[in-house]
């Protein structure tokens, strides 16, 4: 499985976030040949790390950008039909404390064109909720001044790790080559052209070259890193901003949206899976995004903030927290919050002189798939002839993920049914069970304790994060890896590692 070989194929993509999950899908459902390298894990850069919405952003309509939520919630309407395991309608309540008249006028305005924006949409209309029936939906906010809530609904994406794999699934079912732990380290050069890249198999301990017509850059907030070597100009083409996340266990029993009483930003407070997600924060990042982690600051601020809106709720105890660092078009003179969400595509044969190359520049996971439609027409129109008589038009739009029919339930339940030992749950606290690891390793390229537990299952997303069931774990994964004693102990270790950052502030 991990050999990409000698051929040439039409397209490379670096980086297997949703960027560049979503484009090896598009591409190879069309016929592409098409190959897909990770530096660390499918879904381990910032797509692991967001507020897990699929939504068309009401702050957006504050910057008055009408086009990103138009078909922002154009998509979610096609993410609720395409992965509807995976994606699931979210009712928020937006309550209104001691408001002026004229804020009062702008919410309603505001949900009058957030309804509007999406006229053909799925989901319930907004509705105002008076404070009685606003307390009874949420009995722990804080009753001090509130005269209601706007009920509104949007979209929750609680897996969105299993979204991108679901993407690079269907993209090998359709020829793809993908790799996981193989980081491109150069490009292969043929004078102002970009021929593909030499990647380093981390697991493998080999380079490969891999030979490509085209190269897409879908290296999220590394791009100015990756794309380095192409580039004329030294100005980066992103702004980077982090945003962290605190998960408390389960206070609240509705979705919020909340303005913070320091500085007036919009941050949520959810349910999530068995707990509850408070975020995030906007702060600009130097560094590398892999080292992005919460500060006491940034966890300060949020518990705050929470305990304010809910000031008896235990947003005290934190599980843990995870960071994310987002990549947005660079634009100068304005404040982090206020840069366009927007994406960009940049073609290095027109900037930079350099033919064979793309990049996508920001794009939010809501837009992953439009983005991954656009990425492949210019695919296309840059490959002409050299594409061949392939399929043109995208079907991502109608064309469920390979898991919406249930067929990775039915897998694990044929691997638990042929052997009994697999049925049993691996942690005393979380209902995975063994078989789940078995059907990552073996169908999903699971490689790590972390890839397992972290992007295939959600053990790792639970309150012990998979550490009471660590060595279990391993124990079945070297028997499916061939690990002797000395790599488990490895393994085990550099999943504590990686946990590491995400624990600094729990409470246990
Ligand atoms: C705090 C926060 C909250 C957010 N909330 C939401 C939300 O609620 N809804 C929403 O729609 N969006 C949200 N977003 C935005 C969204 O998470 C990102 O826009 C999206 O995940 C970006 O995906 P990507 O594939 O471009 O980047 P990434 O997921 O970072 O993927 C890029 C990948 O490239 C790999 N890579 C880098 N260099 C190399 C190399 N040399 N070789 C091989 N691979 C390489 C990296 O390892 C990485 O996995 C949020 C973002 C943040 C930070």
């Amino acid at each position: 499985m991990r050999s990409l070989g000698d051929r040439t194929v039409d397209l490379l993509v670096i980086g297997g976030g949703i960027i560049g999950a979503g484009i090896a899908r598009d591409a190879a459902l069309r016929g592409l040949s098409v190959a897909l390298v990770e530096q660390d894990d499918f879904a381990s850069g910032t797509t692991s790390r967001p507020t897990r919405l699929i939504h068309g952003g009401l702050r957006y309509l504050e910057l008055f950008d009408f086009g990103l939520v138009r078909s922002d919630m154009r998509e979610r309407e096609i993410l609720l039909r395409i992965a509807p395991h995976l994606v699931f309608p979210l009712p928020f309540l937006l309550p209104l404390y001691r408001p002026s008249l004229w804020y009062q006028a702008k919410l309603r305005i505001g949900m009058q064109l957030y309804d509007a924006l999406s006229l053909d949409k799925s989901l319930p209309r907004r509705r105002w909720l008076d404070r009685d029936e606003t307390l009874v939906a949420e009995p722990s906010l804080d009753p001090d001044g509130l005269i209601g809530a706007w009920r509104f609904y949007d979209a929750q994406v609680p897996l969105v790790e299993r979204l991108v794999i679901e993407n690079v699934v269907d993209a090998a079912a359709h020829g793809a080559l993908v790799l996981n732990h193989a980081r491109a380290t150069t490009y292969v050069r043929e004078g102002d052209r970009v021929a593909g890249a030499l990647v380093h198999d981390r697991i493998a301990k080999a380079d490969i070259a891999v030979r490509a017509r085209l190269t897409v850059n879908a290296t999220g907030p590394w791009l100015d890193r990756t794309i380095a070597p192409l580039r004329t100009a030294s100005k980066p083409l992103l702004r980077l901003t982090k945003g962290i996340h605190i998960i408390t266990p389960r206070t609240t029993q509705q979705a919020h949206v909340l303005f913070a009483k320091r500085d007036g930003r919009l941050f949520f407070v959810l349910p999530w899976l068995d707990a509850t997600l408070v975020g995030t924060t906007d702060t600009d990042y130097q560094g590398d995004p892999a080292d992005a982690a919460a500060t006491e600051d940034d966890v300060r601020y949020l518990q705050e903030e929470a305990r304010r809106a809910f000031p008896n709720a235990p947003f005290d105890k934190i599980l843990f927290t995870y960071a994310g660092v987002r990549a947005l078009v660079r634009e100068e003179g304005v404040s982090e919050g206020e840069v366009s969400r927007k994406h960009a595509l940049f073609d290095h044969e027109r900037r930079d002189g350099i033919a064979g190359a793309l990049s996508v520049v920001g794009g939010k996971i809501t837009a992953y798939r439009d983005i991954a439609e656009e990425v492949t027409d210019l695919a296309f129109q840059k490959l002409g002839s050299a594409a061949g008589p392939r399929t043109h038009g995208s079907t991502t739009a109608t064309t469920p993920l390979p898991g919406a029919d249930g067929s990775r339930e039915r897998e694990i339940m044929a691997l638990a049914k042929a052997d009994p030992a697999l049925a049993s749950p691996l942690c005393a606290h979380h209902r995975s069970v063994a078989a789940e690891i078995v059907h990552a390793v073996r169908s999903e390229w699971a490689l790590t304790i972390g890839d397992a537990l972290l992007r295939r299952t959600d053990l790792g997303l639970g309150p012990c994060q998979g550490l009471d069931s660590v060595g279990v774990v391993a124990e079945r994964m070297a028997a499916l890896l061939g690990w002797d004693a000395e790599r488990r102990r490895v393994e085990i270790d550099s999943y504590r590692r990686e946990v590491e950052p995400m624990r600094r502030f729990s409470s246990e």
